[in-house]
C-alpha cells in the first residue's frame, strides 16, 4: 500500500527582520503535526528569548566541539556568529512523519538541499523593499545600530538567492502572507510523498 504519511522538511529563509518568526507564530495554529527545529547559536540571547525555546545558546568552544563530533546536519557563520541545526532531533521527527520546519539562512538551505533534496520544500521570505526591512529592524529594537547595519548589508547579498527556492513570499500584509505559508506547508507534505522509491511497487501490490 502507498504510505500516506512521510516526514517532510519546510525551510524558511530570508533577511533578518523580514518577519520569519512572526509569520511562524501566526501559522502554528493552522498546521498540525509539525516540529520546529531549534537551532544552536553562539550569538547572545536577546531580551525575552529563552534557551531551548528560541535557540540553544552556547559558547564558541561548545559549538566547535559539536562540529567536530559531527552533530550538525548543517551549520554556517551568519552575521558573525555560528548557527547550526542538530542532526538527531531532525531525524527523529522525520521518522515520526512530522513536518520539520527550519528557519535557516541561505548557506544552510544550500547544504540541506544537497543532503535531503527529495523531501524539502523551501520558501524565501522578504519585505516589499529594503527600506521596509530597515524600518522593521530598527522598530524591533532588539539589536544595536552596528548589528542592524551588518544585517542590512548582508540582506542585499541574501536576496540574490531567492531563485534557488521553491516559493517566494513578500511579507507585506501579515494575514495574507500567513495564508500563503499555510498553503505551502500543506503542499510540502504532499510533495515529500514523491520521494518514495517504492511508490509504483506499493501501488501495484496494494
Ligand atoms: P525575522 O524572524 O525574520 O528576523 P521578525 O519576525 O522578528 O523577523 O520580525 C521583524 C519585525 O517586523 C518585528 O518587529 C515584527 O513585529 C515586524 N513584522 C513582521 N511581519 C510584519 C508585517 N507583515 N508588517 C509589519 N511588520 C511586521
Ligand atoms: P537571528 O540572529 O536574527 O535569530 O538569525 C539570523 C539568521 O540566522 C537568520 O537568517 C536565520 O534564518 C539564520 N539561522 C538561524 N538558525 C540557523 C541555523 O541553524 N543554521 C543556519 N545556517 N542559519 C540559521
Amino acid at each position: 500500500m502507498i504510505t500516506q504519511n512521510k516526514g517532510a522538511i519546510l525551510i524558511l529563509s530570508g533577511p533578518s527582520g523580514c518577519g520569519k518568526s512572526t509569520l511562524l507564530k501566526e501559522v502554528y495554529k493552522d498546521i498540525s503535526d509539525y516540529y520546529f527545529s531549534i537551532s544552536t547559536t553562539t550569538r547572545a540571547s536577546r531580551e525575552g528569548e529563552k534557551h531551548g525555546v528560541d535557540y540553544y545558546f552556547v559558547s564558541k568552544e561548545e559549538f566547535e566541539k559539536d562540529i567536530e563530533a559531527g552533530n550538525f546536519l548543517e551549520y554556517a557563520n551568519v552575521h558573525g556568529n555560528y548557527y547550526g541545526t542538530s542532526l538527531k532531533p531532525i531525524m527523529k521527527a522525520l521518522h515520526e512523519n512530522k513536518l520539520v520546519i527550519f528557519d535557516i539562512d541561505v548557506q544552510g538551505h544550500k547544504i540541506v538541499r544537497k543532503k535531503l533534496n527529495d523531501i524539502i520544500t523551501s520558501v524565501f521570505i522578504t519585505t516589499p523593499s529594503l527600506k521596509e526591512l530597515e524600518f522593521r529592524l530598527n522598530n524591533r529594537s532588539t539589536d544595536s545600530k552596528e548589528v542592524i547595519q551588518k544585517r542590512i548589508i548582508n540582506a542585499q547579498e541574501e536576496i540574490k538567492s531567492f531563485l534557488k527556492y521553491d516559493y517566494l513570499i513578500i511579507n507585506d500584509n501579515l494575514q495574507e502572507a500567513s495564508k500563503q505559508l499555510v498553503s505551502i506547508a500543506n503542499a510540502a507534505r504532499v510533495k515529500s510523498k514523491l520521494s518514495s522509491l517504492t511508490i509504483i511497487q506499493d501501488w501495484l501490490e496494494a
